[in-house]
């Protein structure tokens, strides 16, 4: 069994006076925890992001919360950056059990209406299908048919998080920036006073967040996405506090290390359009994947969605920088390098 990592050691840990980082587990063992930051306020701990809803996590967060000498019921609110179930769910199930207010970005709305309904995968499906992905397509159809309803009453928050808001709390301001990419939704908050960036997973510093995974994913995730780490860039650089792996020092160390990954990213897609390949899938397909340059073929079903949707996400940049065309004949996409 591989070592969990250190930042994934529970309990209240202080990142600055009056913030806490509380790592909570996650059945999803690729991403080995989820961290969620406990602010002290005179009306109670504002907790930004929530934990996935399963009684560990729940157990896990009153522990840390007690050790703080507060109880889940003082929670006096939940800002979640964005509508991803290891965020948001826990603070419904909370809401539900002690009437906490919640909120969420607005950008959100979207996918969570969409969310209502049967296929939580239904339009990745399609765009697979589009990526010339039929098989893969057919799993994940496969996997979304298996899995069970959940069991949360209802999937709206009480209120948005608008862009440019500023969210009073009684030591301190939070400003709000939508920061779509990683979904719609997605916002960040920003302490400018005590250099703290809450950057849910936007901005993450061992993995490159995945683009788009909703249910109603925007056209052109990445162009948002690059947009949104261009904007956090040009902030004053603070503190970095992730929503998954350690707190690091610099924002704007890690949205550099990001931009360029994306920027090779688009390089090496074109050069296997150039060299022939089509479509996102065989892109995909050629080209190493994970830090250990794994093939395609190799990894799980979900991964290879992920994989062959974000090759997907950066030839739809290079269309728009005028390096790629397309054609969309017989409801697959390919692609060429523009004469
Ligand atoms: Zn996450």
């Amino acid at each position: 069994m591989e070592q969990p990592p250190d930042w994934t050691e529970p309990g209240a840990h202080p990142v600055v006076p009056g913030v806490h980082r509380v790592p909570l587990a996650l059945p999803i063992p690729s991403l080995h925890a989820v961290n969620v930051y406990v602010i002290d306020d005179p009306a109670g701990p504002v907790v930004v992001d929530a934990g996935w809803a399963m009684p560990d996590s729940r157990a896990a967060l009153a522990d840390a919360l007690g050790a703080l000498g507060h109880t889940l019921a003082d929670v006096s609110q939940f800002l979640v950056t964005h509508a991803h179930w290891d965020h948001y769910s826990q603070a419904l199930t909370l809401r539900e059990s002690f009437g906490t207010r919640v909120r969420i970005g607005r950008g959100e709305e979207t996918s969570i209406k969409a969310s209502e309904g049967p296929r939580r995968h239904r339009r990745q499906v399609d765009l697979l299908r589009r990526c010339g992905a039929p098989d893969l397509a057919a799993e994940i159809e496969a996997l979304d048919r298996v899995e069970e309803e959940r069991s949360i009453g209802s999937r709206f928050p009480d209120g948005w998080l608008d862009d440019g808001e500023r969210v009073g709390l009684g030591r301190r301001d939070l400003e709000v920036f939508a920061t779509p990419g990683h979904t719609r939704g997605h916002v960040v908050l920003r302490d400018a006073a005590a250099g703290l960036l809450f950057a849910g997973d936007h901005v993450l510093p061992h993995i490159s967040p995945s683009i788009g995974l909703e249910t109603e994913p925007e056209p052109g995730p990445l162009r948002s996405y690059l947009a949104s780490l261009r904007l956090v860039r040009d902030m004053p650089d603070t503190l970095l506090l992730p929503a998954h792996g350690p707190v690091t020092g610099s924002v704007h160390t890690r949205v550099d290390e990001l931009l360029r990954h994306h920027e090779e990213r688009l390089t090496a897609a074109a050069d296997q359009v150039r060299a022939g390949r089509a479509t996102a899938f065989e892109v995909a397909s050629a080209m190493p994947w994970t830090r250990r340059r794994r093939a395609l073929a190799d990894l799980d079903v979900f991964s290879r969605m992920l994989a062959v949707l974000e090759i997907d996400a950066h030839l739809d940049v290079l269309v728009d920088q005028r390096v790629l065309e397309t054609d969309d004949s017989n409801g697959i996409r390919s692609y060429a390098v523009r004469a």
